[in-house]
């Protein structure tokens, strides 16, 4: 059932104007289970004029009405979620009730936005002067290019197109190579629901050429990226060299706190499933564990037994708790991640090999002690790896968790209020959970600080993101 992929430009769904494709491989298996088409220069300057287009059209469509058809496209979403489900679990490799559960979050995503849309208030501002009516009125930003990764193949482009669409903005999706087929059905979903020709095109192809093409592009308005901070780093530099507009979504290493006054239940079992969840390969995915001395061996024996108890395997297989990892980029990185940790005094508990020779597998690994020195302590690991410490005191846990310039998610686990309130206003990230998995709805904002990123998705700043105040001052 997987399907080849197209560009859609200007309405139509057709192969790259020099009919060059890449392979995608189903993580699974290292088979390959069709192609993607890439786009050429021409193709995207296709794009950017039928984008254009579709902004001029889309943004004169009253808000209830874009609303509509919003809320079409998300019944598509829902009627196809098997199909689309399997589509991100052969191409990414994640279990298939985690791909069910991301295809029900793209859909609800798309909900909060479409009724959102209908609520970009602008407002009334007293003037100076008798009879000069002062007011702002939010306008839409233009075309946008969203380049979104392959962890999730479809929730990505949900939290970016669902805003730019609610605000009146068109969309260039430039949709990951590796998980090109999802992406395809969540668009065809949109075009399938009403939304005008040009409004919303889907490109694929070198990644760093089509940013570099539609970034430095007049037309474009606005950037938004998700990925690692280098590459953020790198396209950040590239919009404001151009005055574009610019939301980051990138890399972190968040810091989880354990209290010895926790419920441990609680804990355990909140951060081992948040850890292995698309087997690490998650921007908020708890990194490293800060545990209070007097609970630490006790935390340690009940994380590793929940750590090793976890099935991996074809995220098709029913049963399936990991899949494998989502490429062999990643398989080599947790392989060396996990080896020089090692190599500097860390302790595997469990885990720390590649299991079988075909399919990118990884055990669900825990280490101990690991240095501060160590790779895994000071780059985003993205994958299934966790690292345990044992802290003394609150200062000290502070302390581990604000050393990197990373400042996206964090997490905490204590029974005393005053210990809750204290961490959350202590930590250096743009989202504290505390007690709870909490983070990642549509109607709360996600994003980072330091080198996370820039801006938020989600919530209402998810859609300010796509609008600009204007001025008007009247007599
Ligand atoms: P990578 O940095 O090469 O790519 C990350 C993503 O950015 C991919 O989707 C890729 O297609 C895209 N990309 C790369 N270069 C680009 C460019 N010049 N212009 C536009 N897009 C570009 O790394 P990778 O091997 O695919 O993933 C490894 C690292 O990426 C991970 O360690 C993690 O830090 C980060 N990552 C983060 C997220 C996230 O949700 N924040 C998602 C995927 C990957």
């Amino acid at each position: 059932m997987y399907q080849d992929s197209l560009l859609h430009i200007d309405g139509r769904w057709r192969p790259g104007s020099a009919n060059e494709t890449i392979a995608v491989i189903n993580p699974a298996t290292e088979e390959e289970v069709g192609t993607v088409a890439k786009a050429t220069e021409s193709d995207l300057e296709e794009a950017v004029g039928a984008a254009r287009r579709g902004f001029l059209i889309w943004r004169k469509i009253p808000a209830l009405e874009r609303a509509k058809i919003m809320l079409r496209a998300s019944a598509l979403i829902r009627e196809r979620e098997d199909k689309i489900a399997r589509l991100i679990s052969t191409e990414q490799g994640k279990p298939l009730y985690e791909a069910i559960n991301e295809v029900r979050a793209a859909a609800e995503t798309n909900d909060w936005f479409a009724e959102e849309a209908t609520r970009t208030y602008g407002r009334v501002i007293p003037s100076r002067g008798g009879g000069i009516h002062q007011f702002t009125v939010r306008e839409p930003v233009g075309p946008v290019a969203a380049f979104t990764p392959w962890n999730f193949p479809i929730i990505q482009i949900a939290c970016k197109m669902s805003a730019a669409l609610a605000a009146g903005c068109s969309v260039i999706v430039k949709a990951p190579e590796e998980t090109p087929a999802s992406p395809s059905e969540l668009l065809r979903a949109f075009i399938e629901a009403g939304v005008p020709t040009g409004v919303l095109n889907l490109v694929f192809g070198n990644p760093a050429q089509v940013s570099q093409y539609l970034i430095s592009h007049p037309l474009i308005q606005k950037v938004s990226f998700t990925g690692s901070t280098a590459v953020g780093k790198q396209l950040a530099s590239l919009a404001g060299l151009h005055m574009k507009r610019a939301t980051m979504e990138l890399g972190g290493h968040a810091p989880a706190i354990v209290f010895a006054d926790a419920d441990l239940d609680a804990a355990v079992n909140g951060l081992s499933s948040a850890k292995f969840k698309n087997a690490g390969q998650v921007c908020i995915s708890p990194t490293r564990f800060l545990i209070q001395e007097s609970i630490f061996e006790t935390f340690v024996e009940r994380f590793s037994e929940k750590a090793a108890a976890i099935r991996v395997g074809n995220g098709l297989t029913s049963g399936t708790m990991m899949g494998p990892l989502a490429n062999e980029r990643r398989l080599n990185a947790i392989d060396a991640i996990v080896s020089d940790a090692v190599d500097f005094g860390g302790e595997i508990r469990t885990g720390g090999k590649r299991i079988g020779n075909r399919g990118y597998f990884y055990e669900p690994t825990v280490i101990v002690n690991p240095s501060n020195e160590a790779r895994g302590m000071n780059e985003e690991p993205f994958g299934p790896v966790a690292f345990l410490s044992p802290f003394r005191t609150f200062d000290d846990a502070i302390e581990e968790a604000n050393r990197l310039p990373y400042g996206l998610a964090a997490y905490a686990y204590t029974r005393s209020s005053t210990t809750a309130a204290a961490v959350g206003m202590a930590v250096e990230s743009g989202m504290v959970s505390i007690n709870h998995l909490g983070l990642s709805l549509p109607e709360t904002p996600f994003g980072g600080v330091k080198d996370s990123g820039i801006g938020s998705e989600g919530g209402t700043e998810g859609i300010d993101a796509y609008l600009s105040t204007k001025f008007i001052s009247q007599i």
